[in-house]
């Protein structure tokens, strides 16, 4: 062929040029949407993807284009290609062996229907406002990215079979559904925005799956996540939602993690209500959310254990951990509020144990808000130290031991008045006074006297405090 007779795309297409154009048919701006030239247009494609070519780099494409019943064995290039009209290509019943990518400004939306299959790796990149990105009975062995700086309408995956990641990148999808089909890795769509469908209704799950929604805002609808799959992990971090949110994993199933390290969700609805089963939320933050709307059963909360010793340790929630370490007093005021909230909660179905983590939570946080000051100088203080905040039976007998065998010593060290009594009988004497059993008076002098008041005042109240939390702890 002359160089004069080539197409400007030459190298990507191999065909010659149209009379008076510089560009083939496939390359031409001409409109081949209607009549003969779509018909001209579609046998030179077919004819060209027969010997086996897969560049279609710069093809103008009509409007409502159908690529039917083909199998590409190489990777199909469809980058700055334009649809004419904003409109739709289609794929149907099309096997990709190395994948496609494709990259439009001028792209209405794609449709990969009636059992495509995808065995490499998938890019669509569009700019401008593309109208929708459907699957619908196909499978996908690898990635599948979707990438646009601007808005999506609709992004619509059915009865689809993704194996490898679904990665969405795009600032706004107006319906992103995902019914009934099958995610295997990770569904990732971070930092955006949704209008008014997120709906993952009848998604099935696998057990190495996760969904990323971390800094996204669900701004014109809710998330369900319930049903017989739900991923075993879901990340929501700095995640904001207008609706109504569910959260439930099946209780024949391990608990889903939900992680929300830093920033906890958002909820703007105040009146929505908010359920969370059987999930793990010993990563999540959840601070700055009305408790009172939370529906929860079977949570599991971080158990926080500073001392190393399991007695010690207590459930927390997750925000108490920044809390502790920033000392903001709005939020020191909100985790104690909280806490109140779920210690209710958990009273209110008899889980005492539970409610007395909270409790202790609460108490803590109470003591915090008066500042460094009264921190150890208040009642608080005391009730803390003595009995944990009556949940400490450990704490409340190891003091009534200790403080026990403190008397003791000192009644033996100022034995001076009569002399020669042993250190038991000393021991004797202290638990006599710690008991009020009046013990015979032994003269002695003004520092066991002393001691003696403070004892016989001192230790009933901490028997007391002992009882009390051995209470708490058993009580049904
Ligand atoms: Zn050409």
């Amino acid at each position: 062929m002359n160089p004069e007779e080539r197409c400007q795309h030459w190298d990507i297409c191999g065909l010659e040029r149209k009379e008076n154009e510089g560009h083939c048919i496939l390359h031409s701006s001409q409109s081949k949407t209607g009549g003969e030239a779509r018909l001209v247009f579609q046998q030179i494609f077919d004819h060209l993807t027969g010997k086996g070519h897969t560049n279609f780099q710069k093809v103008i494409f009509p409007r409502g284009f159908e690529i039917k019943a083909k199998e590409f064995l190489d990777v199909l290039d469809l980058r700055k290609t334009v649809i004419e009209n904003k409109g739709i290509l289609e794929f149907k019943n099309v096997t990709f062996q190395k994948g496609f990518l494709i990259e439009s400004q001028d792209l209405g939306g794609i449709n990969i229907l009636e059992h495509c299959t995808v065995v490499g790796l998938v890019e669509i990149e569009c700019r401008g406002r593309c109208g929708q990105i459907m699957s619908k009975g196909s499978i996908f062995h690898n990635d599948l990215n979707i990438k646009s700086p601007d808005a999506i309408g609709v992004i619509s995956i059915e009865e689809t079979e993704i194996r490898g990641k679904l990665n969405i990148q795009a600032k706004f999808i107006s319906n992103f559904r995902a019914n009934a089909s099958t995610i295997s890795s990770i569904l990732d769509i971070q930092d955006c925005m949704f209008g008014a469908q997120f709906d993952l209704e009848n998604t099935k799950f696998s057990p190495e799956s996760e969904i990323n929604l971390n800094s996204s805002y669900l701004r014109d609808c809710g998330i369900s996540l319930a049903g017989s799959s739900v991923p075993p992990i879901l990340r929501i971090n700095g995640l904001i939602v207008a609706g109504q949110v569910i959260f439930a994993s099946p209780f024949s199933h391990p608990p889903m993690k939900i992680f929300a390290e830093t920033k906890p969700l958002q909820l703007l609805a105040s009146e929505e209500q908010i359920s969370i089963k059987n999930c793990d939320l010993s990563e999540c933050c959840l601070l700055g959310n009305n408790f009172e709307k939370f529906s929860l059963a079977n949570i599991q909360w971080l158990h926080w254990n500073p001392m190393g010793l399991s007695w010690f340790g207590r459930d927390i929630l997750k925000d108490e951990v920044h809390v502790r370490k920033t000392g903001n007093s709005l939020k020191i005021k909100n985790l104690r509020e909280s806490y109140q909230i779920l210690k209710e909660q958990y009273q209110r179905k008899g889980n005492q144990l539970q409610a007395g983590y909270f409790h202790y939570g609460e108490m803590e946080m109470r003591r915090r808000e008066e500042g460094r000051r009264r921190r150890y100088f208040s009642l608080e203080f005391l009730y803390w130290l003595f009995s944990g905040y009556g949940l400490g039976w450990g704490r409340a007998v190891g003091i009534l031991i200790f403080g026990t065998l403190l008397a003791s010593v000192i009644y033996w060290l100022n034995d001076i008045y009569d002399p020669g009594h042993g250190w038991s009988y000393w021991l004797l004497h202290s638990i006599q006074v710690g008991t009020l059993q009046r013990p015979e008076l032994v003269p002695t002098g003004n520092v066991s006297k002393w001691t003696q008041v403070i004892q016989s005042i001192w230790s009933p109240l901490q028997i007391g405090l002992f009882v009390l939390a051995i209470r708490m702890r058993v009580r049904r």
